[in-house]
């Protein structure tokens, strides 16, 4: 095989020549993304043997790090980028509608395309489809100043909740959720620069997370439902299968997988629902593979990345069924010591039993830097050893 070379423009103005190896153009696969997503997904290509080229953000982003074939980039060079790539498929949602429309008319092969990458990535648009198909979803209304915000507090009351209708940056918060009047006006007078939305404040009981797998043309698998605890508004521990009942956990399942033909999905199509005393509810869409579905790297036989590079390139997906009775995933997330987990990989590894994953980040409170996923017999005893591998690479002991 010919190497191939490809300019890549760096995000600091320069660029750098990559060396590719060609490949059957089946298998020249573009990922969007160079975070934590985007190196999984990477990796789990690399496993199959394909190695695909990747819109970096910054050379020192996490993928970007762990692919030294990397494509930075102009801001601009999307479409340049996916003239090298057989298939496109992305990590995260701050990506330009307009544009994505363009170059799948201009013939871009988008795995999910534009269908489900809009619902994914605008709330509002997102709500009112789901609302269409008779979906359960929380009641909703665009807010494009006061009037519609005191409009829907007197309709549904208080607290309710604000969220900017697109994707918050990485750190960035979208999600307010506001007592009263006064408050309310505070979040739209510092945050009314972004198109926002109000919803209904559902009672929560549970927050779980079905993930489905789903080829072009429909075949699809769903992996065992994952129950997320969070805390400040950052999920902190997952667990899989959640405690939930044969009878939910099936509806759950078939909301999710509906959902995903509805939208034409492909890739992971990743479906946060709340359990309400009321039933489930939708809350939000992840057209891609999700913080939650950490635990099926080692708690399946064919992880979400895996599943999702097969699925987006139209390869047979594996089974998704849980390798353990419990997995337990905690996320490593940055203190505001600044402590780096790396420095205290050792103490972890000396968990057995214990998957460490570090993402090569820079600390920073709240970001999260890394996961530890442990399968055991029993929820309790996995939970405990997770934790206790979480308070070791902070250099604390478990609390
Ligand atoms: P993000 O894009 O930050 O993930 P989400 O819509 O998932 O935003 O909201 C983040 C968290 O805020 C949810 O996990 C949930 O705990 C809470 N939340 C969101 N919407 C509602 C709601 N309608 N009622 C009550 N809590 C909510």
């Amino acid at each position: 095989m010919q190497p191939t070379q490809i300019n890549g423009h760096r995000a600091d103005g320069g660029y750098c020549l990559i060396v590719a190896q060609d490949l059957p153009s089946l298998y020249r696969l573009g990922i969007v993304g160079s975070s934590q997503i985007a190196r999984m997904m990477h990796q789990s290509a690399v496993k199959l043997g394909i190695t695909p080229r990747l819109f970096a953000e910054r050379y020192d982003d996490s993928a970007a790090q762990a692919a030294p074939e990397a494509v930075f980039h102009h801001p601009d060079s999307l479409a340049s980028f996916a003239e090298d790539c057989e298939v496109l498929t992305f990590e995260h949602e701050r990506l330009d509608m307009g544009l994505l429309q363009a170059m799948e008319e201009n013939g871009a092969l988008l795995r999910p395309g534009t269908k489900t990458l809009r619902a994914a990535f605008d709330k509002l648009h997102q709500r009112l489809i789901l609302r269409n198909r008779g979906f359960n979803v929380p009641a909703f209304a665009q807010v494009r100043g006061p009037d519609d915000l005191l409009d829907f507090a007197s309709a549904y009351g208080f607290p309710l909740v604000l969220k900017s209708v697109r994707a918050a940056p990485p750190g960035g918060r979208g999600v307010w959720i506001v007592e009263g009047r006064s408050q309310a006006m505070r979040v739209l007078a510092e945050h009314g620069e972004q198109e926002l939305m109000a919803e209904e404040h559902q009672q929560i009981i549970k927050e779980i997370v079905v993930i489905v797998v789903r080829r072009p043309g429909g075949n699809s698998r769903c992996y065992p439902i994952a129950e997320v605890s969070s805390q400040d508004g950052i999920a902190r521990e997952i667990r899989a299968p959640a405690d939930l009942g044969n009878r939910l956990a099936a509806e759950a399942r078939d909301l999710a997988k509906r959902l995903a033909d509805d939208l034409d999905a492909v890739g992971v199509l990743a479906v946060e629902m709340f359990l309400t005393t009321e039933g489930l509810v939708i809350n939000e869409l992840a057209a891609r593979p999700h913080n939650a579905g950490h635990f099926t790297i080692e708690g399946t036989p064919t992880s979400q990345f895996e599943n999702h590079v097969r699925a987006v390139l139209d390869l047979p997906l594996g089974p998704t069924w849980s390798l353990a009775p419990a997995a337990v995933t905690v996320n490593v997330l940055g203190t505001i010591d600044g402590v780096d987990p790396a420095q205290h990989l050792p103490d972890a590894l000396i968990i057995e039993g214990a998957h460490i994953h570090l993402y090569g980040k820079i600390p920073r409170a709240g970001r999260k830097l890394g996961h530890v996923t442990v399968l055991s017999d029993d929820m309790d005893q996995a939970r405990e050893l997770a934790r206790r591998a979480d308070a070791a690479l902070h250099g604390r002991r478990p609390l």
